[in-house]
């Protein structure tokens, strides 16, 4: 077939690795053809090759949420890097290449910041069809539920524009569904008039930890939708750009981001500071900074990782964590949700909102022997965690290979899971994106 219209990269192309590996290595696209989309009419044409030849179509930006594995079309969409910001609407125009630190660094100048998530490196797009659980989620809910509109390319290889009234339905599905129904080649959202918080990191060692992560806990209870936290708990590398006081040492690291005035902060935090941080880091933050509070991995990574939602956690589940997730083979994070993140205005499917915490839990794979004894310390945590488990993942960290049916399903509400399936059905009938999160509508079966 003729691909002299599309802007193929050749795996003779020194940008062909750029384009096929991303961020996570665990698996790598295996796909006939490449196409560097830079416009939408290159997503068209590349959707209605793929439909012609009979290939599957799936989609990369950054590779931090790869899934299965593209077999047929890869659309990367890395070069889409397109933003612009309406100050008087405080709305963005964001294409489906750009990132969360170019998104950033368009709207500061503004005195806007977006609703990103914890790594500023994660695609932007990607972020919001996950549904986006933002680092101030419990303040201002998911990134999703802001979204206006979405311009996509479906399986009939012709773009349109979707909205909350324009086609409702496949605007809600893709907002959590990510790439099932097509390919988004740009979004509007609303952004948020913040110019900085108060944030930063406890960090607490030895024989702290235990105390720390219990009185985390109980301080979680009955806060304030302003507060947004988390804890991290693992061993850090002995590297030499990590501070002394926490190298090589196992940590519990409790993240904050306070939006509201400091002094405010400061006393909702008094409990924490004196459970006897080695490290107290918390501070006024510029926007442009918020990534420094996670400061995640640059990458390019091998990891695994599992979620799981929570209810509410008491003293012995506390214990249970803590028990379970001592392993140098994972790290672990609890994710304080509830406030903002609990509402919805049912325009985006997002997934389930009961969760108090989520549970996250990933392991870097030096090497494929490393996979299994990781997995099941991982499964450990999350099956002894599950008395307190509200049944559901969140899919806004699923990602990986190994994500099952079961995963899928628990993701979504049986009522939702009957709407994707229709949703799927008509947008998709040839499942042309069967290499996406939910690939045919049978992955959301109840069976
Ligand atoms: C270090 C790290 C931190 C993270 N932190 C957060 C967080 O705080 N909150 C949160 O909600 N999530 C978080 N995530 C998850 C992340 O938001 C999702 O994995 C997201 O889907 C990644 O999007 P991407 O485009 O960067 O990745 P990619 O791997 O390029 O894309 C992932 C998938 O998204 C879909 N997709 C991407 N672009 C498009 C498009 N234009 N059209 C259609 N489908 C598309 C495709 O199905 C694709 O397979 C984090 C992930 C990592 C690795």
């Amino acid at each position: 077939m003729d691909t002299s219209t599309l802007p193929v990269i050749a795996s003779s192309d020194p940008e062909y690795a750029a384009d096929v590996e991303g961020y996570n290595r665990i698996v790598t696209h295996r796909p006939r053809l490449v196409v560097g989309a830079r416009t939408e009419s290159d997503v068209v044409a590349a959707v209605r090759y793929a439909a012609a030849a009979g290939l599957s179509v799936g989609v990369q930006a950054t590779g931090h949420g790869i899934g299965v594995p593209a077999d047929g079309v890869l659309v990367s969409t890395r070069r889409m890097r397109t933003v612009q910001v309406d100050p008087a609407t405080r709305t963005v125009r964001v294409a489906a290449g750009v990132r969360g630190r170019d998104l950033t660094a368009a709207l500061v100048p503004h005195g806007l910041a977006p609703l990103g998530g914890s790594s500023p490196d994660v695609g932007v797009v990607g972020y919001h069809l996950g549904g986006g659980l933002p680092l101030l989620g419990r303040t201002f809910g998911y990134a999703a539920d802001r979204v206006r509109a979405l311009d996509v390319v479906t399986a009939a290889g012709a773009p349109r524009t979707v909205t909350p009234d324009a086609e409702p339905d496949l605007f809600w599905a893709l907002l959590g569904c990510r790439g099932s129904f097509g390919v988004v080649t740009s979004l509007v959202t609303e952004v948020l008039s913040l110019t900085s918080v108060v944030g930063g990191g406890l960090w607490f060692t030895g024989d702290a930890i235990a105390p720390a992560v219990h009185r985390w806990v109980e301080w979680t209870a009955g806060l304030p939708e302003t507060m947004n936290s988390s804890v991290l708990l693992m061993r850090l590398p002995d590297l030499p750009a990590i501070p002394e006081a926490v190298r090589g040492r196992r940590i519990a690291h409790v993240r904050v981001a306070h939006v509201g005035p400091p002094a405010e902060a400061t006393a909702l935090l008094a409990p924490l500071r004196a459970a006897g941080p080695v490290q107290d880091t918390v501070g006024v933050l510029p926007v442009g900074a918020l990534g420094s509070i996670h400061d995640e991995p640059p990458g390019p990574v091998v990891f695994e990782s599992r979620n799981s939602l929570l209810g509410p956690l008491d003293a012995a589940g506390a214990v249970a964590l803590l028990e379970h997730a001592d392993s140098d083979v994972f790290l672990v994070e609890l994710r304080h949700l509830g406030g903002a993140l609990a509402r919805a205005d049912g325009r985006a499917v997002v997934g389930r909102r009961d969760g108090e915490f989520v549970l996250y839990t990933g392991s870097a794979l030096p090497t494929p022997a490393d996979r299994e004894p990781a997995a099941a310390a991982q499964a450990r945590l999350h099956d002894a965690l599950a008395p307190w488990g509200i049944g559901a993942v969140t899919p806004a960290f699923l990602a990986g290979p190994h994500v099952t049916r079961a995963d899928l399903r628990s993701a979504f509400a049986p009522r939702d899971r009957a709407r994707l399936r229709d949703v799927k059905r008509a947008w998709d009938p040839a499942d042309m994106f069967r290499m996406a999160q939910v690939g045919t509508a049978a992955d959301l079966s109840d069976g």
